[in-house]
């Protein structure tokens, strides 16, 4: 059996720095705080080089130094190739700002960057012998765990709150997850998984809950910079909810400074959430470390409806650190975006992938995107998973042609 080389030293409690060995099962810290994987980077860095990373497939496994996983028969391929980063040149013209670049993550396995965490935390607890996992969602991570826990023959148990996408539930029925729908918030959600680990005996999966979803979405900030050929853009506008994601390039970022792949320019980071769900932008504008959990969520953007964060202060040290910020945007100027988008530059954004534009847009407004710098917008998830305005230009077959009317509809 072919081992992958792997370089973790040790976990480590991202709030008190308190050691934990590597290869055991873990959830949260004592102190109840997300876990990080830490490296031997030296011997990374002896070991892989930016010239073998382009001899390997186009598939974010192409970073197994980066990662966790020891055993190569861990791995659960459904196709995580890497996504492209497409130009939005008339946005740019239009707004007169630097460089429009979209990731388009939606390109991935059950089309979304979920994929990217649940493929780690899945070849992790396959590693560890993990037979039944959970986790509360609003869609897309429970559609990529059951994909995942599928093909790895491990049950699941997935928990939505009950106005979540239809689609996305039916797809992790499909998938093959148990599906349970709950009159609540995700937290809500999170906490019959946590309750019930006792007497269910399964594996809690719930953001930043476990260590290795943020190691999957480290490929992420990886991949960008390998991309851009190791020159990172000057913003990032990333749609926050739980915030692996940016959590997770934030920690590429620093391994990659660390083995000395790039230097010490960062991109400022910008948290982006949705007026009707702003814990972080609200922590972020009092200069507080945590945020409280935010009352009666509510905005379309489902996947950044995240009223509490465990890791809200790891998204924060890292939105200052970078001196990015955080910014919320309307439901109204989300649609607005998600359409403009797709009409002009032909690319169909998610919901969450919209209000990255849309904080752009806002901002350049306030002067706090420079109109000279290069901006990086994350869309998610395809955004065929997502409702669009109906059609209702009916032609009766049975009637004479009116072409008059199809000239100007
Ligand atoms: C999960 C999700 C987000 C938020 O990602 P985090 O890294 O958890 O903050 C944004 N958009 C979509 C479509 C998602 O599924």
């Amino acid at each position: 059996m072919e081992e992958y080389p792997t370089f973790v030293s040790h976990l480590e409690c991202s709030y008190t720095g308190k050691v934990y060995p590597a290869d055991q099962l873990h959830g949260l810290s004592e102190a109840g705080k997300p876990l990080l994987v830490k490296y031997d980077l030296d011997a990374l860095a002896k070991a892989v080089n930016k010239d073998m990373l382009k001899q390997r497939l186009p598939e974010f496994w192409r970073y197994r130094e980066f990662l966790p996983v020891r055993k190569s028969s861990s791995v659960v391929r459904l196709g995580e190739l890497m996504t492209p980063i497409l130009p939005a040149q008339k946005l740019q013209r239009e707004y007169g700002t630097g460089e429009i670049m979209i990731k388009d993550e939606g390109r991935l396995p059950t089309g979304s960057f979920k994929a990217r965490g649940l493929a780690l935390a899945v070849a992790m607890a396959k590693e560890l012998g993990v037979k039944r996992m959970a986790m509360p969602t609003n869609g897309n991570a429970g559609a990529a765990l059951a994909a995942y826990c599928s093909s790895a023959d491990i049950e699941t148990f997935v928990f939505c709150p009950e106005d979540t996408p239809k689609v996305n539930i039916e797809e992790i029925a499909f998938q093959g997850a148990k599906t349970f729908l709950a009159n609540g918030y995700i937290n809500d959600c999170g906490k019959i998984v946590g309750e019930g680990k006792e007497q269910m005996n399964w594996f809690d999966t719930s953001t930043l809950k476990e260590p290795y979803r943020i190691e999957g979405k480290k490929t992420m900030g990886l991949e960008l910079a390998e991309q851009l050929n190791w020159d990172l853009p000057d913003v990032v506008l990333y749609p926050t909810g739980g915030g692996t994601g940016l959590i997770g390039m934030w920690k590429a970022f620093n391994e990659l400074e660390a083995i000395g792949w790039i230097g010490s320019k960062r991109p400022r980071m910008v948290a982006v959430q949705a007026e009707g769900c702003a814990p972080i932008v609200k922590a972020f504008d009092e200069g507080t470390r945590h945020a409280e959990p935010w009352q009666n969520a509510s905005t379309i953007a489902s996947g950044i409806r995240v009223p509490a964060a465990v890791g809200d202060f790891l998204i924060l040290d890292a939105v200052r650190e970078s001196n990015g910020f955080a910014v919320a945007v309307s439901d109204e100027d989300i649609n607005m975006a998600h359409q403009e988008c797709a009409r002009k530059e032909g690319i169909l954004l998610c919901p969450e992938g919209a209000a990255t534009l849309a904080a752009l847009k806002q901002e350049i407004g306030t002067g706090r995107i420079k109109s000279d710098e290069s901006v990086m917008l994350f869309n998610c998830a395809t955004g065929l998973k997502y409702p669009m305005q109906s059609v209702h230009h009916n032609i009766d077959l049975g009637a004479v042609i009116d072409y008059d009317f199809i000239a100007n509809v």
